[in-house]
């Protein structure tokens, strides 16, 4: 049998609580979910204590506590730390998301969608949890038992991976198990026990990215303790009782699937961390963090610094508006990111300031290329507005072991003295006051 999907909404209106309950109810979920409705984040965490839900729903504005502070709290609870969950609120915006990504929000729904659409989104939801899916390494030395359970497994649509010995649970396993049932007795030399210490300790495989559900005949406090300590998530008991088995597979998996789902949100916050949002580029903050690389890595050399401040950028702001300079930083932005290779970095330091870092050129070949960018910056007039640069320009040819602080010194100093020689131009460290190039 099916369990069904708990569903646990959160709204302070009576009104939003009726709608919601009722889509959800219609006839097509009434058989597969089962709907609880309160109106504060107080009720809310008080029915989280008592049982388990499968969804949490929340309103973003609650009476006694906002909706992303309710999902903190229950992310930081043991039973719930895995839970989808999803904010409902009107035209979510990026802030908002970032700041709820980062408490634990599994996704938001767009009440302006209205709740029909809703109960479509719930039942993607729902249609998750309907069927198992996932790939399981199943260890069991004894044969009748191992084809019961197997069969078990994929009745409720698990793929499952059968291994009699942990050295052969050890030789198999990788990053597409989503899931490894084990027995914890065994007949060979290695016990359950010892292959899950390997699983955790030797292999480095975390409760979350690959969830392991015990098989075991007893379940003193001793044995229990024995199990979470060498690593298990859980545990059932032989006779296997298929209800319980399957409901305890699911919720692992689910963890596993939630750790999935964290981790694809993480990398995308750490992408907007280090992105410029204006134009597209990488931020200073993701200069600074990788330059040491690029230093450190003698294949790059020289390496060359590139420091680019548009000329006269607040004029453009005072004639034109603050709008029509951002547009012209974003298209000096993408001329920029367009205009160099792959490894090269390429990154807004300021508000109308670039660096590039640039490697593995010869001084004829970077200058040349220097020039052309000058050329295309003054040919561009991104959003209608002519705009030009001044570069400054140092490498580590005299001084290999430079570091950044030496060569964006270098560079800004030459920076300005291209600003004092008339702008539009480029002039290098190190090089005569009354340079030839670009002037
Ligand atoms: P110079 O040729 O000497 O570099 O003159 P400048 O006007 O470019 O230099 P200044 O440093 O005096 O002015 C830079 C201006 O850039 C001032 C600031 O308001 C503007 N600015 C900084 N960040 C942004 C931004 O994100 N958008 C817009 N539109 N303007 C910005
Ligand atoms: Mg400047
Ligand atoms: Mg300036
Ligand atoms: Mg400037």
């Amino acid at each position: 049998m099916e369990t069904n999907l708990k569903i646990l909404v959160v709204d302070g209106s009576r009104v939003a609580r009726k709608l919601i309950s009722r889509a959800l109810a219609s006839e097509i979920s009434a058989a597969t979910m089962d709907i609880t409705a309160v109106a504060s984040a107080g009720e809310a965490l008080e029915q989280l204590a008592a049982q388990r839900f499968d969804l949490i729903t929340s309103a973003l504005l609650l009476s006694d506590m906002y909706g992303i502070e309710l999902c903190r709290r229950v992310r930081s609870s043991n039973a719930h730390r895995f839970t989808p969950f999803v904010l409902v609120t009107a035209e979510p915006h990026e802030r908002l998301m970032k700041e709820g990504f980062s408490a634990g929000v599994t996704d938001y729904y767009d009440k302006t969608r209205g709740f029909k659409d809703f109960v479509q989104f719930i039942h993607s939801f729902a249609a998750r949890y309907s069927r198992l899916f996932g790939k399981v390494l199943y260890l069991e030395d004894n044969e009748t038992e191992a084809r019961m359970t197997a069969a078990i497994m994929e009745h409720h649509g698990l793929q499952v991976v059968r291994v009699k010995s942990a050295e052969e649970a050890i030789q198999v396993i990788d990053r597409s198990f989503d899931l490894v049932v084990s027995d914890f007795f065994l007949e060979e030399d290695m016990s359950g026990g010892d292959f899950l210490h390997n699983l955790r300790c030797g292999s480095h495989f975390t409760r979350e990215e690959l969830p392991v559900l015990i098989v075991t005949g007893g379940d003193t406090p001793n044995l229990q303790a024995e199990i979470f300590h060498a690593g298990g998530n859980d545990y059932v008991t032989k006779p296997i009782v298929e209800e319980v088995f399957i409901s305890r597979i699911r919720s692992l998996l689910v963890i596993k699937q939630q750790f999935h789902l964290l981790k694809q949100q993480s990398d995308e916050m750490q992408r907007m961390a280090t992105v410029d949002s204006l134009t597209g580029i990488y931020n200073k903050r993701f200069l600074v963090d990788n330059i040491d690389t690029v230093l450190e890595d003698s294949q790059n050399h020289p390496v060359w610094v590139a420091l680019l401040d548009l000329d006269h950028f607040k004029s453009i702001n005072d004639h034109y508006g603050h709008m029509a300079g951002d547009r012209v930083l974003q298209g000096v932005g993408k001329l920029l990111k367009g205009f160099f290779r792959d490894h090269d970095i390429v990154a807004r330091v300021g508000g109308e300031e670039f660096v590039v870092v640039a490697t593995r050129r010869t001084p004829r070949e970077c200058l040349a290329e220097m020039e052309a960018l000058r050329r295309a910056i003054e040919a561009l007039k991104p959003g209608g507005f002519s705009v030009t640069a001044s570069i400054g320009l140092a490498n580590t040819i005299q001084r290999r072991q430079a570091s950044f602080n030496d060569l964006t010194y270098e560079a800004d100093s030459a920076m300005y003295r291209a600003k004092q020689a008339g702008r539009n131009r480029i002039r290098q460290a190190g090089e005569p006051t009354i340079g030839a190039n670009g002037g």
